[in-house]
């Protein structure tokens, strides 16, 4: 196929907006129908693998393209999409960089076309921020791995096929080594999935248990015991995926799907009708929100640490539902589920207003991001690790 100059494709990513999607997933009664429906029509109009290789349905373009392609869509893209941010965010480009032929084959092109859905299994009890602390243990048996342990905050794995696990294969090795990152089936016997219900409302994130599950031997992403260099680069995409890219989300859709700040424009509609448009107060607030906004479109674009990008996604989710609950909510925090009857949704905001805390924890707290920058853009000293040369089987845990 021959290579489009940059204009042509931003043409043609327009006309996939202007045309093709519009009216598109109308009708579609499921959230996850709506999810699948717009991958797979993204997919087959050649712009959901842009940078990948032709032989998995990409159409191996660079990073210019990707770039016009987050230009053109920011703003448009549906809000159910945040099903695939693990799956076509994190796990795919981890597994297109490090997965093996195999690994290549089987899953890019039913991940990346919506096909599959994935999640991810970092998260231990006893094992958050400390990630490297993860104790579920996978033990090789002749040509299969068998997994034994606990993962927790499991976003998605409710409708997920495949997770990315980390689990410790080498208990004599210290905490960062001995680690390996595999491809788990989640639906079979061996696998069991609790939905935790979180203040919102909503189960999205779960308890698994392992129990005897099984692994192919050959679905090792990188190498056995090298599962943290893999492990950091997952994240780094996480880090992109939970920041800045957040905010390509269609700005006009209300929807409970994705955690991602509430756009100025839906606070200054909210604004209007309450009456509150003229409050000088209420207009500052509005004006701040509206340049952080700008300035994570910028922060996009400029290819900053991605610690950079998720935490100003934080303070910004933050701030804005700080202003939708005092204009929404103003004599009260309490709010009945439908008030569609004064003009305001308020069980929209109201959601958006608890579920904006996670935004500080999920893909690392803001206080790992901070101690990420100063120890790698900085240049400040690390973190004191006395555990780090010592085997794991040694290390005193919860
Ligand atoms: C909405 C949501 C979705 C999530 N989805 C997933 C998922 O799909 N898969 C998955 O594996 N995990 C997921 N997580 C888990 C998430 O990655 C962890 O919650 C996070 O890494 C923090 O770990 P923890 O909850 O164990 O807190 P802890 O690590 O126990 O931290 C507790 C507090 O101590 C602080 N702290 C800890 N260590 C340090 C330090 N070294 N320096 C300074 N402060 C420190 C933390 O910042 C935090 O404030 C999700 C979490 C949320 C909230």
């Amino acid at each position: 196929m021959t290579q489009p100059s940059t204009e042509e494709f931003r043409a043609e990513v327009r006309q996939f907006f202007d045309e093709t999607l519009p009216g598109a997933l109308d009708g579609i009664p499921s959230s996850m129908q709506r999810a699948k429906k717009w991958r797979t029509l993204l997919f087959d109009a050649g712009l959901g693998a842009i940078s990948y290789p032709t032989a998995f349905g990409g159409r191996e373009l660079s990073t210019e393209y990707e770039k016009v392609y987050a230009e053109e869509s920011r703003g448009s893209v549906p809000r159910e999409d945040s099903v695939f941010g693990i799956g076509v965010g994190m796990a795919m480009p981890t597994i297109r960089d490090h997965g093996s032929e195999e690994l290549k084959e089987r899953f890019l092109r039913p991940g990346l076309r919506g096909d599959e859905i994935w999640c991810q299994m970092y998260s231990e009890p006893g094992a958050g921020s400390d990630l490297a602390g993860l104790a579920t243990k996978a033990d090789l048996d002749g040509d299969e791995w068998i997994v034994t342990g606990q993962k927790v905050w499991t976003s998605g794995a409710q409708h997920s096929q495949y997770a990315i696990l980390l689990a410790r294969t080498d208990f004599d090795a210290p905490k960062h080594r001995g680690v390996t990152m595999f491809v788990l089936p989640v639906e079979q016997p061996g696998v069991t999935v609790r939905p935790l219900v979180q203040m919102t409302g909503e189960a999205e994130f779960n308890e698994v248990f392992m129990d005897e599950a099984r692994i192919p031997r050959s679905w090792v992403v990188g190498e056995v015991n090298d599962g943290w260099r893999t492990a950091v680069a997952l994240l780094a995409h996480e880090r992109v995926q939970t920041g800045v890219a957040s905010v390509g989300g269609s700005s006009t859709q209300r929807s409970k799907a994705g955690r991602v700040p509430i756009p100025v424009d839906q606070l200054i509609e909210l604004a209007r009708t309450r009456g509150r448009e003229h409050d000088p107060v209420v207009r500052q607030e509005l004006a701040s929100l509206y340049t952080g906004q700008k300035i994570m479109g910028y922060l996009g674009k400029m290819g900053v640490h991605p610690s950079i990008g998720k935490l100003w996604r934080t303070i910004q989710g933050r701030a804005a539902a700080d202003t939708a609950a005092r204009l929404a909510f103003p004599a009260s925090p309490a709010w009945e589920d439908d008030d569609s009857a004064r003009g305001v949704d308020e069980d929209y905001f109201a959601y958006h207003i608890l579920n904006c805390r996670g935004m500080s924890l999920g893909g690392g707290t803001d206080e790992i991001q901070k101690n990420t920058l100063g120890e790698r853009l900085l240049g400040l000293p690390r973190e004191p690790g006395p555990d780090r040369a010592t085997p794991f089987r040694d290390l005193p845990r919860n």
